[in-house]
């Protein structure tokens, strides 16, 4: 009788479940076998029948681990000619001492990753030999190696699929940065916009005019180059007001303020992009045209001068023919140590009072 040599059969003990890189063999669905060396071979042959899934035997002398026969070795060995006749009746030990090999003996707590890999370095002809695994000193199970590559690939796949969430995650925080990250830039050009140009008029404002004014004033003194002003006042923009009130003053200037735009667009040519308007006061806009001689800036404050005109915006209590007109000063200089650009603005403030006094709805071009 087989059964007073085995303890206790002869499934697997265990069922994996959730298998990580961290699972060790103590994990694994593992078969408690022991035979004693002096069982007979034929029981042994028996024991193996009745259960196909059994990968091999402990066997052990006096409860004390002996060693292991795998089933295909055992067999092997059986199937050979005369095997049977050889081996059937005599102890299983005698078939063990001609057909063992080196056993792959690992402790319970070895990482299954790393079982895997020991067993599958193994040569050829012992990849498939079951693994005896150590729970404790004296305690052994064994482990068919078909378990363990098929707990390893539920572990790749478990860290595939873990990666793959975590570079999901990463991707999702990175297109999340991503789009944080571009409403901060749009709300800095936004903000950046918001000051820097003139809530009605959309042009830039006096602060940006200032700054602007001053860096091209630093830039073109080292360069030696020219720079000109245009300042734009619109004429009896009082009597506008209290003709047709204060919005419809304000509509009349953001209609100023855009032909300005225009008309600059259209006449500065190279130097547009370089080009400022900006509202300059109450009824009063400016722009600064870097790189442009008087002959030019002239031109294109009489561009704006007509164009405003052409608008033929009523005014009718305007002397200057009943519609909004506008008076230019022009000034023009290349940047020197001896002026400062409060210089070309207030030539340019002359020259947009003689216009005035000269009957308004005209440029004229002053003298630093
Ligand atoms: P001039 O031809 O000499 O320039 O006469 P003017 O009436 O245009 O000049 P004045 O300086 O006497 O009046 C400017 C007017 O511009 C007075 C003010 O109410 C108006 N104004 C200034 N800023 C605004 C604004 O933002 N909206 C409106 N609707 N009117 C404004
Ligand atoms: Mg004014
Ligand atoms: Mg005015």
């Amino acid at each position: 009788m087989f059964a007073k040599f085995i303890t206790p059969p002869l499934e697997p003990e265990k069922l994996p479940k959730n298998l990580s890189l961290e699972s060790t063999l103590k994990d694994l669905a593992v078969f408690n076998v022991q035979v004693q060396h002096s069982c007979i071979a034929k029981d042994v042959s028996r024991l193996f029948q009745s259960h196909p899934l059994l990968p091999g035997v402990i066997l052990t002398v006096n409860g004390e681990f002996l060693g292991m026969i795998s089933r295909r070795r055992f067999m092997e060995r059986m199937s050979r000619p005369y095997g049977v006749d050889i081996f059937a009746c005599r102890p299983i030990v005698a078939l063990y001492q001609i057909a063992k090999t080196d056993i792959l003996i690992l402790p319970g707590v070895a990482l299954i990753v790393m079982a895997a890999q020991r067993a599958v370095q193994r040569q050829p002809e012992q990849l498939y030999e079951p693994i005896v695994v150590q729970l404790e000193p004296q305690v052994y199970r064994l482990l068919d190696v078909h378990q363990v590559l098929v707990a390893l690939s539920q572990i790749h796949q478990q860290a595939t699929w873990y990666i793959s969430e975590l570079y999901y995650n990463l991707s999702v925080t990175q297109s999340e940065l991503e789009a944080a990250n571009s409403q901060l830039t749009a709300a800095n050009l936004e903000l950046h916009r918001l000051a820097n140009s003139d809530g009605l008029t959309q042009v830039a404002n006096r602060r940006c005019f200032n700054e602007y004014l001053e860096e091209k004033w630093q830039n073109l003194g080292e360069e030696a180059a020219e720079i000109s002003l245009i300042l734009c006042d619109i004429d009896f923009f009082k009597k506008y007001n209290d003709t047709y009130g204060h919005q419809a003053g304000d509509a009349c200037l953001q209609q100023v303020a855009k032909t300005i735009v225009e008309a600059v667009k259209f006449s500065a040519g190279e130097v547009l992009r370089e080009t400022l308007v900006a509202r300059y006061g109450g009824e009063e806009f400016a722009v600064i045209l870097p790189r442009t001689s008087s002959e030019m800036a002239v031109t294109i404050a009489e561009q704006i001068r007509v164009r405003v005109k052409k608008l033929e915006i009523k005014n009718i209590k305007s002397p200057n023919s009943g519609c909004v007109t506008l008076s230019l000063g022009v000034s023009s200089t290349v940047p020197q140590l001896e002026i400062s650009q409060k210089d070309l603005i207030e030539a340019a403030d002359r020259s947009l009072y003689e216009a005035k006094d000269g009957g308004r709805d005209r440029v004229i071009l002053g003298k630093i």
